[in-house]
């Protein structure tokens, strides 16, 4: 076991076990303290609620709640290892939550790998809460739940493996597209994997502009073509060539984006790549190319990792506490594109605001204090904007109360 294995061990067991504890937001000090939080008084409102149940944002803790929710089969790269020892990592969301953006989560790990119970279970369990964090899901089952529970629900859902990690990657990539001089519209992208997180990622950058006819995507068996018999998600991106490998469609690329295993570019690809590549190698823990490697064979490139360990780190802590901040302040339906664009567009313009901006430092710090006040009023103004919002924030005003 390594030093930061038995140091993680030991942080976990240290006093209270765990990592997160309820916290009592009332006086309860008196009986009459008592007969207000529980039986007589909190009858009424409970009936206020069953009158009006929107009322239940006004005398609950809903309006202020997410449930990180998994199942426990893609649990980071370790794949399915079970919902109870996902525990760990959605108490570490709702760290996470509280932490960056004051959102309390109660982290649920549910054991059910069938994708029309599991989205029964979580229908069910939605009253509690005023959005939904979908954790850990693994694909092509991820799509469906969480497209049929957007469908039914009226909160916020929201699968943050495959949209978090597409919001701060086209944040990164508009801004490395900067740095390096290239118009969007014209850039070649090669993907390697087809999964979760890749298909979020592919369909935010299309939004931003990058042109589908200028994507090549790999799967575990090569090249997405029409010639291949494919699902419905990679059917999406198959292109009509000859080319089956990586190393075949990779010449003259602008961008290389990995979201698929260790160890599947190599130097000879990266050589092949356009100049000042764009080279993003996201597999967890261990990148498509190590960055020195990378590095190696094109001394120029900008690289992004999901390491924390090396610059211009790709995590999906970037947005999701702005995000679902945002939702539930402006009362929003759902977290929309428009919503994720314009988290996309704020956390480009900090890191370009920021005084280190440059090809290590394409996206925000996650302990950069201006990430609270700087993007979630411009998601929030993007929710009402487009019609999903119940409330229209000053943005100024908005901006103060986060930062207060
Ligand atoms: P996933 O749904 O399991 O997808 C993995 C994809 O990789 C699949 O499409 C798989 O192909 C493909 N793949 C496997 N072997 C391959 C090979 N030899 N060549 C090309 N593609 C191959 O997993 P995911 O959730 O999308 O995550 C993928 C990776 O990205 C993980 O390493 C994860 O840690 C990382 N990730 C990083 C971040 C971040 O940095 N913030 C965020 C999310 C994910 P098939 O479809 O043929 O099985
Ligand atoms: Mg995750």
């Amino acid at each position: 076991m390594t030093t930061l294995e038995q140091q993680a061990l030991e942080y976990h067991a240290a006093g209270q076990r765990g990592k997160v504890a309820i916290q009592v937001t009332k006086p309860v000090g008196s009986q009459t303290d008592l007969s207000l939080a529980y039986s007589p008084g909190v009858a009424a409102p409970c009936m206020e609620i069953n009158r009006q149940p929107s009322k239940a944002y006004e005398y609950t803790a809903k309006g202020n709640l997410v449930g990180v929710i998994t199942n426990g089969t893609a649990v980071l790269g370790l794949g399915d290892i079970g919902a109870l020892a996902g525990k760990p990592v959605m108490e570490g969301k709702a760290v996470l939550f509280k932490k960056f953006a004051g959102i309390d989560a109660f982290d649920i790990e549910i054991d059910e790998t069938d994708p029309d119970k599991l989205v029964e279970i979580i229908a069910a369990l939605h009253p509690t809460f005023g959005g939904i964090n979908l954790e850990d899901i693994k694909a092509p089952e991820c799509f469906y739940v969480e497209r049929r529970l957007r469908e039914r629900l009226s909160i916020p859902v929201f699968h943050d493996d495959q949209h978090g990690t597409a919001i701060v990657v086209g944040a990164g990539l508009l801004n490395a597209l900067e740095l390096t001089g290239r118009d969007i519209s014209l850039a070649k992208v090669v993907c390697s994997g087809a999964g979760a997180a890749a298909m979020a990622c592919l369909d935010m950058i299309v939004d931003l502009g990058v042109r589908r006819e200028n994507v090549y995507v790999c799967d575990s068996r090569g090249v997405l073509t029409t010639a291949r018999t494919l699902s419905e998600e990679k059917r999406a991106w198959a292109q009509d060539t000859a080319a089956a490998t990586l190393s075949e469609v990779i010449g003259m690329a602008d961008v290389f984006l990995g979201l698929s295993g260790p160890g599947l570019l190599s130097q000879d690809d990266v050589r092949k790549m356009a100049a000042r590549p764009i080279v993003f190698a996201l597999a967890n823990p261990e990148p498509e190319l190590r960055p020195e490697l990378v590095r190696e064979a094109a001394p120029d490139a900008i690289i992004a990792t999901g390491r924390s360990d090396y610059p211009n780190q790709i995590n999906n802590a970037l947005c999701f506490p702005y995000l679902f901040r945002a939702a539930l302040d402006s009362g929003a339906r759902g977290i929309n594109q428009e919503m994720k664009r314009a988290c996309v567009q704020a956390l480009a313009a900090l890191a370009r605001g920021a005084d280190g901006f440059g090809p290590g430092a394409i996206v925000p710090g996650l302990l950069d204090k201006r990430l609270l006040g700087g993007v979630t009023p411009r998601i929030a103004a993007a929710a009402w904007d487009s019609g999903v919002a119940s409330r229209q924030l000053d943005p100024a005003a908005y901006r103060l109360q986060l930062e207060a």
